[in-house]
């Protein structure tokens, strides 16, 4: 018996210090204090169960009682942790799961961003979709005042952090040569155009995802395209392509293979501050890079392909990206990955490419963010719902307020990126953020648990972090 109960005494203090060590890489100073304190109190827990050994403790009748009860309490604990509770079956239907009621294709001229960086002042455009949408005239008219999507960038900063703007600007360097059609439909290479490569669908698939991972992607997943994801009409023109805003957007492939890059978890924790956006604008980069050499490949191998990322979208990528196993929606409204949390971009290839789709994950995330709430708690904007999830467009989910979360952007100049700083499964992917995250899919009472803890840990109001050497500003 003492063997057992000395085994799973070194293994927790092994775990504490480990989350310790986590605490100081990832300099949260507030989480390292009671990490080294809970390390501290497994490791004298550790040293005064050798010491009753060695005294033979043990061996006396109320001895062997302690150490029985103490063995019935860490199994009892490892058993209320670990065991599978709390399943969700409606996440495993991925996105279908969701649906309540009638689902209509959303309209891309609606977006916030398409609204605002696309229709001008005095265009066509603007006096076709302000008839149709007179309720938002108004409100964008305020914002284009105001500058684009982020206002004056770097406003939050004080004194500006020109640095930090110029590096996040740079990273549009890339995407922006990507706009054009020829870029996003991407032809074969001459030497590709007369024969198809010919290959089984796993084959394919497990060639494209291998291909995506090898080009910077984080994690990846195939889906068949539910049509309900795939916007009604154009609303984002980038590159003069006039004749396509307000035109139906028919799109004929079959599958998507949607990819998730890993934000800085360094960067993110300086939210809402401009290095922050350096770390969204690297990974819209990063997408646009991937997904149009992954377009690219597939149009090579015989077959359609269209890549989607900042310049160019076909289709709402998180319910995508939830039907092709990388995750749940969060609260937030942000896909929630296992690995990172909401601290990714997305980018995907729509193709006809013949493939295998992969299953929808059921991570725990709709019980977590029941009880969470914390990127409610800490957006300044309280654009994030506080409340149980509400049918929006046939569906039952969490839906941010795009408006709102999009004005307060333009008043800060960043993409603000507090609710993904704060929430507890943006952590950095280290081995013990890793078991919490593998406890908290498999069981209800560990959400609870790591939901108080996090509080603890980290604070209900998480403090942003300073920012690496190479970004550091002044606030
Ligand atoms: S902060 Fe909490 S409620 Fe918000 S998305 Fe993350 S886990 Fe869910
Ligand atoms: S980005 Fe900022 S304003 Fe927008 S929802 Fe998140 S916390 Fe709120």
């Amino acid at each position: 018996m003492f063997c057992v109960a000395a085994a799973l005494s070194i293994l927790q203090t092994g775990v504490g210090l480990s989350y310790f060590i986590s605490c100081i890489c990832e300099q949260e100073t507030r989480a390292a204090v009671f990490g080294g304190a809970q390390f501290l109190l497994m490791l004298g827990l550790a040293i005064l169960l050798f010491y009753l050994q060695a005294t033979g403790f043990f061996t006396a009748g109320a001895g062997s009682s302690v150490l029985i009860l103490g063995l019935l309490f860490a199994f009892g604990l490892l058993g209320g942790l670990t065991w599978p509770i709390g399943s969700n079956h409606k996440a495993l239907a991925g996105t279908q799961g969701l649906v309540v009621g009638q689902v209509t294709r959303v309209d891309e001229r609606d977006i916030v961003f398409a609204r605002n960086r696309t229709i001008r002042p005095g265009s066509e455009q603007y006096k076709t979709y302000y008839e149709l949408r007179p309720e938002n005239e108004q409100f964008d008219a305020a914002r284009r005042k105001r500058g684009g999507p982020l206002g004056q960038p770097g406003t939050i900063d004080k004194p500006k952090d020109r640095a930090n703007v110029a590096a996040a600007m740079a990273c549009l360097s890339i995407p922006i040569h990507l706009s054009p059609s020829e870029k996003y439909n991407p032809p074969p290479h001459p030497e590709f155009h007369e024969q198809r490569v010919e290959m089984l669908p796993e084959t394919a698939g497990s060639r494209v995802k291998g291909y995506a991972l090898s080009l910077g992607a984080d994690l990846v997943g195939i889906t068949e395209i539910n049509p309900f994801w795939i916007y009604s009409k154009r609303g984002e023109i980038f590159s003069e392509n006039w004749d396509e805003w307000g035109q139906p957007i028919e799109l004929n492939h079959k599958y998507a293979v949607v990819f998730a890059t890993q934000m800085a978890v360094d960067l993110v924790g300086t939210a809402p501050h401009t290095p922050t956006t350096i770390a969204s604008m690297a990974n819209y980069a990063r997408g646009a890079f991937i997904a149009t050499q992954l377009a690219a490949y597939i149009a090579n191998l015989g077959y359609s392909a269209t890549a989607n990322h900042l310049r160019h979208y076909d289709a709402v990528l998180v319910p995508l990206a939830v039907d092709a196993g990388l995750g749940e929606t969060g609260r937030l409204g942000y896909l929630m990955t296992k690995e990172f949390g909401p601290r990714v971009r997305l980018g995907a290839v729509t193709t006809d490419l013949p493939l295998i789709p992969d299953q929808p994950l059921d991570l725990g995330v709709a019980d977590f963010c029941r009880i969470c709430k914390k990127c409610a708690n800490c957006c300044p904007s309280n654009s994030i719902p506080m409340d149980d999830p509400k049918e929006v467009n046939g569906t039952l989910r969490w839906k941010l307020n795009a408006e709102t979360c999009f004005d307060y952007w333009g008043k800060v100049g960043t993409d603000c990126n507090i609710c993904m700083r704060v929430c507890p499964w943006s952590h950095a992917n280290t081995f013990p953020h890793k078991l919490i995250r593998a406890l908290i899919t498999r069981n209800k009472h560990a959400r609870r648990l790591f939901k108080i803890m996090d509080d603890i840990f980290y604070g209900q109001k998480p403090k942003t972090k300073p920012a690496p050497r190479w970004a550091e500003y002044e606030y």
